[in-house]
């Protein structure tokens, strides 16, 4: 039994705040606004992988208006909604990400990234797909007003 998810999110690129991606803080002169730390990656990823059981999304699990997830590491929410699939004896088969950003360059942070997903999600590296794009100066993302972020994935059942 295969199940597979989809996860979508975007936050706006603001003045005075950090730009934290897939958990690696990048030097930029914009970060993301967002109740936690904003990271669209692993809000996308973690949205993904509940989909996939059908479980909500991230908003239910990790409401923006309890106090709790104020800044919170989105790499911990990301570890708690594994639990929550391996609670129902699922693993992550793999998962495919893209992060749509007209600047910055994203390329040097991948193997980072990929990194820090891999272990939140007990997972091998090569399980872990992570790519960046830009859209060509168009749309919000174009123009620099936020970033967003795309990802599917594919869970294993292992009863
Ligand atoms: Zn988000």
């Amino acid at each position: 039994m295969i199940r597979i998810g989809h996860g979508y999110d975007v936050h706006q690129l603001v003045p005075d705040r950090k730009l934290i991606l897939g958990g690696v803080k990048i030097p930029h002169t914009l970060g993301l606004l967002g109740h936690s730390d904003a990271d669209v990656l692993l809000h996308a990823i973690a949205d993904a992988l509940l989909g996939a059981l059908a479980l909500g999304d991230i908003g239910k699990h990790f409401p923006d208006t309890d106090p709790t997830y104020q800044n919170a590491d989105s790499l911990e929410l990301l570890k708690h909604v594994v639990s929550l699939i391996e609670q129902q004896n699922y693993r992550l088969g793999n998962l495919d990400a893209i992060v749509i950003a007209q600047k910055p360059k994203l390329a040097p942070y991948i193997p980072e990234m990929r990194r820090n997903i891999a272990d939140a999600c007990n997972a091998d590296l090569s399980q872990i797909s992570i790519k960046a794009t830009t859209e060509e100066r168009l749309g919000f993302t174009g123009e620099e007003k936020g970033i967003s972020a795309h990802c599917v994935a594919l869970l294993i059942d292992c009863t």
